[in-house]
């Protein structure tokens, strides 16, 4: 499925209701949204909130097929750091921070730069960090095969820094593995590798 060829009277529709519902928002929070600086806030929203959950619309697996290459390599690969910005589905508040990721190929292995774009599929959509961690797990061991996947993800939460506990500096660490990963060895060997020169 390509997310461009989503049928664009659909995608106008789309932002046309959500530029009346934003301007609703601002004036059930006591805004003017006549005023100069929110004239167009209404539409600027409706675009970012599109932007933010156009994950929804994109196929993960497709984009690691799309350089999936014969490989004898039966080692660990691993991505560390990639960045990541979610939104929480209980407040659609920001969450963000960064994802690692390991395999180790069995027959395939993909082209680096997939990894990252399989977490901004899945990031752009409403999460938790725990489904968020799995999904990304699930992809690349339901799409490439390998002997053994881990993600961990470290991420801080909006809704916990800025209401509710109001903790600035709590990060949420979650992890979930697959195969190879299951020996404690294995794991271990990972995370060493990732937080290296930190
Ligand atoms: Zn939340």
């Amino acid at each position: 499925m390509n997310n461009l060829d989503i049928n664009t009277t659909d995608s106008l529709q789309i932002q046309q209701a959500l530029e009346q519902h934003y301007l609703q928002v601002l004036s059930l929070i006591g805004e003017d949204p006549t005023r100069e600086g929110l004239v167009k806030t209404p539409e600027r929203v409706a675009k970012a909130m599109q932007f933010l959950t156009q994950g929804y619309r994109q196929d993960p697996s497709e984009i690691l097929r799309s350089a999936m290459f014969r490989e004898d390599y039966r080692q660990m690969v691993i991505v560390r750091d990639i960045d990541f910005y979610s939104m929480c589905e209980h407040h659609m508040l920001p969450f963000f921070g960064k994802v690692h990721i390991g395999y180790i190929p069995n027959g395939y292995i993909t082209g680096l730069s997939k990894l990252p774009r399989v977490v901004d599929v899945f990031s752009r959509r409403l999460q938790v960090q725990e489904r968020l961690t799995t999904q990304i797990k699930e992809c690349i061991q339901e799409t490439l095969n390998p002997l053994g996947v881990i993600v961990v993800i470290e991420a801080q939460h909006m809704c916990m820094q800025i209401r509710g506990v109001e903790k600035q500096h709590s990060l949420t660490t979650t992890s979930d593995f697959t195969g190879a990963f299951k020996e404690a060895k294995t794991r271990e060997e990972f995370m060493q590798l990732i937080s290296r020169n930190k």
